[in-house]
């Protein structure tokens, strides 16, 4: 018997549309990261950042993925040990929040290449968004080494260092 039915004819709160239902959901994952995947971050756990050199052309792809998307051939086990300084080769002023950053609004979203790599990397920057431009020598700020694990997350940020700004000739592959 519904609610109605009890009530008989009185009108009760029961009979309002329903327009808005909040359901919070939650996913777990198991994600199995690879072999390719696994050696990046067991690298970065040692502070290390490591790439993978293509074969055929000699590019450093950083992160690598275990094969080259262009050539389509695989990398194998040779790592390439990489700096942790680098060049902006474009930037974002953010001023929009997002649930998932919880940066200080208003943050600097960059690419970065870093020396001795031929892919960028997406990262933050923590300077002045007035200062931050193109070819702007960075390095980046990492955790404590107590609390690094095998985590992108090592790598708080990335910092302006005294260096002179690079020459468009050497990133404007990366625009
Ligand atoms: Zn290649």
């Amino acid at each position: 018997m519904s609610d109605r039915q009890m009530d008989g004819d009185k009108p009760s709160e029961h009979d309002e549309d329903v327009t808005l239902l909040r359901v919070p959901v939650s996913l777990d994952y198991d994600y199995s990261a690879g072999v390719s995947a696994s050696r990046f971050l067991r690298g970065i756990e040692q502070g290390k950042l490591l790439g993978q050199r293509c074969p055929v052309d000699g590019r450093v792809y950083f992160p690598s993925r275990g094969s080259c998307p262009q050539h389509a051939v695989t990398f194998g086990d040779e790592t390439v040990d990489l700096s942790d300084k680098g060049t902006i080769v474009t930037f974002s002023i953010v001023r929009v929040p997002s649930a998932n950053i919880p940066l200080e609004l208003p943050y600097i979203a960059v690419n970065v290449v870093l020396d001795g790599a031929d892919t960028i990397l997406m990262h933050v920057l923590d300077a002045n968004p007035e200062d931050v431009h193109m070819g702007m020598r960075v390095q980046a700020v990492w955790k404590p080494r107590e609390e690094w694990t095998t985590s992108t997350a090592n790598i708080l940020y990335f910092r302006a260092i005294d260096e002179p700004d690079a020459d468009y000739d050497q990133y404007k592959e990366h625009i």
